[in-house]
């Protein structure tokens, strides 16, 4: 749509796509959204990335939901907004007499609004009854939630943005910031251009590699054993921190013992690099005054995810790291608020704010503010589901926002498992592979038609405004699920998300400080427990969140599935640039679409010759878990044995292959390793 500037309304809001959580205004002519330009501000101070800037086509776009739908005999027909509810709340009922609670699971978003995520986990906890609420940080982050929780007492970034550009050393270890975190990535540039050191370790040599100063192409799934032969190295030539651990720290003993036999050598052996980019790596690290380190799901996505966090956790304590301004252990949040969602409570175990489902304090508190007797023992978390499910035990699903029929790994499970669940409702802006499957479709509102909050990378609570009608007969989420707790009998009614962010605030101490007349200007960051609190730029400052930090050391141990002579080579998936997540969004502009219209694998040169393969293709790819078909891609950014897929598309989908092995602490699945073999096929 063409337009002149005079023309168009401008309205500021937050990014829809990644965890940073840029600040933009819409650009609005009549009820359509015709461009976005970015704010100079916290935290992009005028930076955008490509999705951000380009990626707004979906919100106006055709195929947007417009209408409640029904399935009747297999197929969806438009419904009234009162016939679709009326459905709903029957179901409701009978499943609960039939079966109980625990017979109801529900998937909230990390798309959505805080309050929304509120309002979701409220809705399954205090009407339904049950703590079978999940959203999908359980394919993500779910391992730092545990693992920093039980380091340093909190489970999110420690240190902010805009602190990437005062550090002496940025240790970027399993993510490929420059596409993921496009912002963060070009703030780390600027950072390199004013001298500081950067070490990568990482699978693929991926663009901030060829800025690396130190690069340890390590095998997928090695970090553990690369973290502890880095603080091998510190402790043996005497580069710790000594007064910071003497005064701050706690178990050091025990991580002393787990390290003393990671030499270079023997974990050089694991990890596939040279023994002395090792010593290199370590010794950049611990003697930078200020070294931060960020991670994202190349640490978390393992069957070790949580060892592999609390492993950062570790390197960055052992070194006094922890507590001050450009350093820190940094995870970056893939969504757009996936932490707000995780600090709200769309978790199994955790009402918002992570208090305890099982602490009687806190569902006393919750108990007595809500008017329901609640669960308390934690609920199923998003894989549990899934098994359920295809078990016969969860008789109704309610997803609002995510699509696991692409994002979970071993979707042919995860298709039995929906097939077999009775009664599906799915809430999304457009009809998903998932929504396919379901009984009742409602159609939701997008991030640029309703107001609310979304919580960033960096614990800050940021404003979203509404800057056109909901498209359609569409509804915000937040009204929806409002609406149905109403016709299920719970009376609390909300005439604006503004005074659900007031019941947070009540009940949730993180968040106790936050109203939206204080959010207005810029977002505050948690915690923030007063009205007087100006928020927390890093955490953990003169003391740990949980007091001293703790030392937490395990071994190294090897992913769930390992190559063989039938499936020689491994996997690893993740994500690009120009796409994002499920490409529910991303799939619906067009630019960004013609130029990555398809899956594809990357495959070293070497393996393509030996397979007789050449760049564009058709390579089957197998898993023990199933097949698909793809592109091949020939690149000397992955080794001889390693093959690379994004995650974002239905066709040749990767999570046909992914394995279901979980983290024993976080249940996070093992998504970065799956063991494959690679054939050369005719185009279908
Ligand atoms: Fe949006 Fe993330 Fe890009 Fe910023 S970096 S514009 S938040 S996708």
């Amino acid at each position: 749509v063409k337009y002149r500037t005079w023309d168009v309304r401008r309205v500021k809001t937050t990014c829809p796509y990644c965890g940073v959580g840029c600040q933009m205004d819409l650009l609005i002519k009549g009820q359509q959204v015709v461009g976005v330009e970015p704010r100079h501000e916290v935290p992009n101070q005028g930076l955008l990335c490509v999705k951000g800037k380009f990626g707004y086509g979906f919100i106006n776009h055709p195929d947007r939901l417009t209408s409640p739908l029904i399935k009747k005999n297999g197929t969806f027909e438009e419904a009234s907004w009162e016939e679709a509810l009326a459905l709903i709340v029957k179901k409701v009922k009978t499943t609960k007499e039939a079966y109980g609670s625990e017979a109801f699971a529900g998937l909230s978003s990390a798309r959505c609004t805080n309050e929304e995520n509120y309002l979701f986990q409220k809705f399954m906890r205090a009407v339904l009854g049950t703590n079978n609420v999940d959203h999908c940080a359980r394919l993500c982050h779910a391992s730092t939630v545990a693992g920093l929780a039980t380091t340093l007492g909190s489970g999110a970034m420690t240190n902010s943005i805009q602190e990437v550009l005062g550090a002496d050393v940025i240790f970027v270890t399993g993510s490929n910031t420059t596409e993921t975190h496009p912002v963060i990535g070009a703030f780390m540039k600027q950072a390199k251009d004013k001298g500081a050191k950067i070490i990568v370790a990482e699978p693929r040599r991926i663009e901030l590699a060829e800025e690396a100063d130190v690069f340890l192409q390590i095998k997928p799934g090695t970090n553990v054993a690369l973290f502890n032969g880095m603080m091998h190295v510190i402790i043996k030539e005497g580069l710790m921190d000594q007064q910071y651990k003497d005064t701050r720290t706690e178990n050091f003993e025990a991580l002393e013992k787990t390290v003393a036999s990671y030499n270079p050598r023997y974990v050089a052996d694991i990890c596939g690099v040279c023994p002395e980019d090792i010593e290199e790596a370590a010794r950049l690290y611990a003697r930078a005054d200020k070294a931060g380190i960020f991670y994202s799901m190349g640490v978390t996505q393992h069957t070790t995810g949580t060892h592999g966090v609390m492993a950062t956790s570790n390197l960055a304590l052992l070194c006094g790291n922890i507590g001050k301004a450009s350093a820190g252990v940094n995870p970056l949040r893939g969504q757009n608020n996936v932490q707000g969602a995780c600090d709200l409570g769309a978790l199994p175990g955790d009402l918002p704010g992570y208090q305890k489902v099982y602490h009687d304090h806190v569902i006393d508190k919750y108990e007595k503010h809500w008017g329901k007797k609640l669960p308390d023992q934690a609920g199923l978390t998003v894989t549990e589901m899934i098994k359920k499910g295809e078990e016969g035990t969860i008789k109704f699903l309610y997803v609002m926002g995510e699509n696991p029929m692409i994002s979970d790994p071993d979707i042919n499970h995860v298709k039995k498992a929906l097939e077999t669940i009775d009664f599906i409702v799915v809430q999304d802006i457009f009809l998903t592979e998932t929504a396919r499957m379901a009984d009742v479709i409602l159609p939701a509102a997008s991030f640029a038609e309703k107001e609310g909050t979304f919580t960033n990378t960096e614990r800050r609570i940021q404003r979203v405004r509404k800057a056109i009608n909901p498209i359609g007969n569409s509804k915000p989420d937040w009204v929806i699920i409002m609406d149905l707790m109403y016709k299920l009998d719970y009376p609390k009614t909300y005439n604006h998300p503004s005074e659900i962010m007031e019941e947070i605030a009540a009940l949730t101490p993180i968040y106790g400080g936050i109203t939206y007349e204080r959010i207005e200007q810029e977002g505050l960051q948690w915690p923030c427990p007063t009205k007087e609190h100006l928020g927390t730029v890093y955490l953990h400052k003169d003391t740990c969140m949980r007091g001293l930090g703790l030392f937490k050391p395990a071994d190294y141990m090897e992913s769930a599935e390992v190559t063989d002579a039938d499936y020689p080579y491994i996997l690893t998936t993740g994500r690009m640039l120009y796409h994002f997540h499920t490409k529910t969004m991303t799939g619906r502009v067009e630019a960004i679409q013609a130029m990555y219209p398809h899956s594809f694998i990357q495959i070293n040169p070497t393996t393509a010759n030996r397979l007789g393969l050449v760049d564009g293709d058709c390579v089957q790819v197998t898993s023990r878990r199933g097949q698909v078909i793809t592109t091949a891609s020939i690149t000397d950014i992955v080794e001889e044995d390693v093959c690379f897929m994004p995650f974002h598309f239905a066709d040749g989908a990767a999570n046909y292959l992914t394995n279901t092995a979980v983290d024993p602490i976080a249940k996070i699945p093992e998504l970065k390793v799956s063991a494959v073999r690679l054939e050369k096929v005719l185009p279908p």
